[in-house]
C-alpha cells in the first residue's frame, strides 16, 4: 500500500543507490555468473550441459548434481531479494523476473522446476509463496513435488552448522511421477542445506538428475 502511494508520487528508484530507474535495481549492480558450478566447491563447469557437474570428490557431500546460479550475491541484490521476501513488496517479483528470465528461459524452459516450498503458515503470514511466484511470473513449467510439513527457523538466522539439522525432514514428496531431470528453484544458495535436503527427497522419489537453479549464490 505504502509503495503504491510512493509510486504514484515519485518515479521508480533503485533500492540500492536511489537513482531514478525503471527497475528497482540498476543493472550495473548485478554480477552475472550464469554457469553450472559444483554445488560444494563452486568449481565452474565450462559448458552448459545437462549432466552431472558435481566433482566426484564432492559427491559424498551433496545429493545435488549441479548448481546453476544466475548472479553472485552482492549487497544490492541481497537488498532487492530481502525487500521482496521480508518487507513483502511482492511487486518486486517483476524486477526479479526481468533481470533473470532470459538466463533461465533460453536454456532451461523445457524442464520442470520444483519450487522450494514454504510452510503453509508462512505463506499465509506473507500473503504469497515467494519462490513459486517467481516461477509463475517467468512462465516456466512448475511441478509442486514437495511439501513443507514442519516450520523451521529462517536459514539466514541459523548458525552455519545448525542449518542441515534445522531443515532435516522438513519436506515430503507430493508427486509420485517425477521426471528424470528436474531443477529445484530457490532464491539464494548459502550453505546449500535446504537444497540438499529437498534433493534427497526427490532422489528417493526416483529423480535421476537434480540441479539447483538459484537467483544467487555467495
Ligand atoms: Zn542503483
Ligand atoms: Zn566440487
Amino acid at each position: 500500500m505504502l509503495r503504491k502511494i510512493l509510486e504514484t508520487l515519485s518515479p521508480t528508484y533503485c533500492l540500492w543507490c536511489y537513482k531514478k530507474n525503471d527497475l528497482f535495481l540498476c543493472p550495473e549492480h548485478l554480477e552475472i555468473i550464469n554457469s553450472f558450478l559444483c554445488p560444494v566447491c563452486h568449481l565452474k563447469f565450462p559448458e552448459i550441459k545437462i549432466k552431472k557437474i558435481t566433482c566426484p570428490s564432492c559427491s559424498q557431500k551433496t545429493y545435488l548434481d549441479g548448481l546453476f546460479p544466475i548472479f553472485r550475491l552482492n549487497e544490492p541484490l541481497e537488498k532487492l531479494i530481502h525487500s521482496y521476501k521480508y518487507d513483502l513488496y511482492f511487486d518486486l517479483v517483476k524486477t526479479i523476473c526481468f533481470i533473470s528470465k532470459e538466463f533461465i528461459y533460453n536454456k532451461f524452459k523445457d524442464f520442470y522446476f520444483i519450487p522450494i516450498p514454504s510452510h503453509k503458515s508462512k505463506i499465509k503470514e506473507r500473503g504469497f509463496d515467494h519462490i513459486r511466484l517467481i516461477l509463475e511470473n517467468m512462465d516456466l513449467k512448475i511441478l509442486d513435488a514437495l511439501l513443507k510439513i514442519r516450520k523451521t527457523k529462517p536459514q539466514a538466522q541459523t548458525e552455519f552448522l545448525e542449518r542441515s539439522q534445522n531443515i532435516k525432514d522438513a519436506f515430503v514428496l507430493k508427486e509420485k511421477n517425477l521426471p528424470e531431470v528436474v531443477f529445484l528453484f530457490d532464491d539464494i544458495k548459502t550453505t546449500g542445506s535446504t537444497l540438499n535436503e529437498a534433493c534427497k527427497i526427490l532422489k528417493q522419489g526416483g529423480a535421476k538428475l537434480v540441479f539447483a537453479l538459484t537467483l544467487a549464490t555467495k
